[in-house]
């Protein structure tokens, strides 16, 4: 299968965030010519009451710097400058998206894989066994029910919170900072606006 793409994620916290552009040269190199796609997956680590990201932990923020850098410098796809296509949504929002545990238990989130409290139903099962849960992440968590969100000058570039941090500071005391878009962090949007403007060949048309 020679068009298959191989993507190696390289798990990321506060400890090896310096360590992801050497490690993707060196497995670049190792299998060069190769359809590979290497990225840095920002792992959430939370405190131990589960209401807020701990030390070890890379902030939202910090990781969206990280991101923007990587994609600046074509270190990894993607556009610094927000995009239609990042509106999407996730799996917890899609309605024909689900994560399949190894029993059959069906997630819509899979930030929830292997806590009993999170499982949404069977593949096996006609009906839902927690569709309380099912809702909140379909509906409750979209971004039309938060007014920051519809009040806000990015949308519809942005398709709002992740819905697992939403629910988690709707539901469970948690305290996490929710707006993650990259143009919200502090200074952030100046900085992609700037390389916007200087970025070779592009058309701008002023009527
Ligand atoms: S940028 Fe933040 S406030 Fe604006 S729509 Fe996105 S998540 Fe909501
Ligand atoms: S709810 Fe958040 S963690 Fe879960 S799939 Fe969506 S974006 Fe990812």
């Amino acid at each position: 299968m020679p068009n298959t793409q191989v993507s190696i994620r390289v798990n990321i916290d506060n400890m090896n965030i310096n360590n992801f552009v050497p490690i993707q040269k060196e497995l670049i190199k190792k299998w060069s010519g190769k359809n590979l796609y290497i990225y840095p997956g920002i792992l959430r680590m939370e405190n131990q009451n589960g209401t807020e990201l701990s030390h070890a932990a890379i902030s939202q923020w910090e990781a969206q710097k990280l991101f923007y850098e990587l994609r600046k410098n074509d270190i990894i796809e993607g556009g610094i400058y927000p995009e239609l296509k990042c509106n999407e949504g996730c799996v917890a929002t899609m309605n024909n998206v689900y994560i399949i545990g190894p029993k059959g238990e069906i997630y819509k989130c899979w930030n929830d894989v292997s806590d009993n409290s999170k499982i949404v139903g069977y593949i096996q099962d006609a009906n839902l066994t927690n569709s309380s849960l099912f809702f909140r992440y379909l509906l409750g968590s979209k971004f039309y029910y938060n007014q920051e969100c519809r009040e806000c000058f990015l949308l519809p570039v942005c398709s709002g919170y992740c819905p697992w941090f939403r629910l988690k500071n709707q539901y469970e005391n948690g305290k996490f900072i929710l707006c993650q878009c990259v143009q919200k962090v502090p200074n952030m949007l100046e900085k992609c606006l700037e390389d916007w403007y200087y970025k070779p060949n592009i058309n701008l048309q002023i009527q």
